[in-house]
């Protein structure tokens, strides 16, 4: 008997063609557009302040028309028109409702969506694995919708959730846990306190696999628990207010867009979609029949990669995030953001640099300062290199790049310092 091939991947949307994946969108916002229109007294609203039928909007770039909806304004409706700003059907039935800070209060779908299942399957967790999950299973979404996720892979979940470090050593090592779900760095409190328990964690745990959420992964942290532990380490990114939104495969280049959500990457100012590879903010509309929130505002910034992966998915990519909107500035029509100036100086040996944006006859003008020996292999590889490198990662070009003595730049003097007047 031949054994039975796993499935490449969680589904078939995942690997649809291009037209087939657009006429999917479209189609799915269609419907949701209409439905939300009859529905939802604030989608009605919206539409009809701004003289737009609801057949108006017949792809993901006429989504354009629709104002942005960010958490604060969310939380603000909520108050006004309590509990879901109107957003739902008054008819409404939903399986559970949770909440987050603020408070905002979010319907979810039922238990049958898919919701995490595809970053899970993209991870490599299956039905042999025992998975702790970290999250907290206390009013908010995160540890039922993980828990969800999990369990549409075939894996067992141990709940764990907010429990102290000790327990969750106790838990893993007891019930044999294979897998981890949670924050990087509550996983590395964990390693730390088995190792203050007399473990070897490598050693004495069965740990191989971990999918992170809710917090950037840095990649020192991510390459020592790969090399010094042995655990496979994947991203998954969403947002309470809409789920899951994109997820890392095993090429661990940017994040799969999930198949149940839209993601436009956006200039937050004026709400227009930005052309691939522009840094702009993640604005997400998930597709469902209850919840009618169309463009919310994650408020992190990120770029659209439209290139083909290795793995075969045929859906868009995130580059990962880049910081907040607030935190970015913005340079001939692009953002730079302060991280995307550590990721530079780090592929320098983390050299000290400062981004100054000045306005010459009306256009913009950036210098880049960079602290540096006058001579030396380091200084020729920043003569040969670091404009280039600077353009591949910020997509804006320098018009003044500026060495200076080592020791000269502070903390206090910023990253990007803008000062330009608008007079
Ligand atoms: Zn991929």
């Amino acid at each position: 008997m031949v054994a039975k091939k796993e499935p490449r991947f969680f589904d078939s949307k995942e690997n649809m063609t291009l037209t087939k994946r657009q006429s999917y969108y479209n189609q799915a916002l269609v419907k949701m557009v209409r439905l939300g229109y009859k529905k939802s007294p604030s989608v009605k609203k919206i539409f009809d302040e701004r003289n737009l039928l609801p057949s108006e909007i017949k792809s993901i770039k006429d989504l354009e028309r629709l104002p942005l909806i960010s958490r604060e304004e969310l939380v603000r409706l909520e108050k006004e028109n309590p509990p879901f700003a109107g957003f739902c059907a008054n008819d409404m039935k939903t399986d559970r409702i949770f909440t987050s800070p603020g408070p905002v209060y979010e319907p979810h779908l039922t238990e049958k969506d898919p919701i995490w299942g595809r970053g899970y399957y993209a991870a490599g967790f299956r039905k042999e694995d025992i998975v702790l999950n970290a999250f907290s299973y206390h009013m908010v979404a995160a540890g039922l919708t993980f828990h969800s996720g999990l369990r549409r892979v075939g894996a067992t979940v141990i709940p764990s959730g907010a429990s102290s470090t000790e327990n969750q050593v106790q838990l893993a090592r007891d019930l044999g846990a294979t897998g981890y779900t949670g924050t990087p760095s509550f996983l590395m409190a964990i390693i730390k306190k088995s190792e203050e328990m007399g473990y070897n964690f490598k050693n004495d745990f069965k740990v191989r696999r971990a999918s992170f959420v809710a917090e950037p992964l840095q990649p020192s942290l991510r390459e020592r628990f790969e090399k010094e532990y042995g655990i496979d380490t994947y991203q998954m990114y969403g947002a309470t207010e809409v789920g899951d939104i994109a997820y890392e495969c095993q090429a661990k280049n940017g994040w799969h867009i999930c198949e149940e959500v839209i993601v436009e990457v956006v200039d937050p100012a004026t709400g227009k979609q930005v052309n691939p590879g522009e840094l702009g903010e993640i604005v997400v509309t998930r597709l469902n029949p209850i919840f009618f929130l169309f463009r919310f505002g994650t408020g992190d910034l990120s770029k659209l990669m439209k290139e083909r992966c290795s793995c075969g998915r045929t859906s868009f990519r995130l580059a990962g995030i880049s910081g907040r909107v607030g935190e970015a500035t913005k340079v001939r029509g692009m953002f730079i953001a302060p991280s995307q100036l550590k990721l530079i100086s780090s592929r320098f040996g983390d050299i000290k640099l400062q981004a100054l944006v000045d306005r010459i006859d009306f256009k913009d003008y950036l210098t880049i300062k960079v602290e540096a020996e006058q001579e030396g292999p380091e200084k020729s590889r920043l003569d040969h290199e670091f404009e280039n490198i600077f353009k591949e990662i910020c997509t804006v070009k320098i018009d003044k790049l500026e060495f200076i003595d080592k020791g000269t730049l502070t903390e206090k003097d910023g990253l990007i310092v803008d000062r330009r007047t608008w007079k």
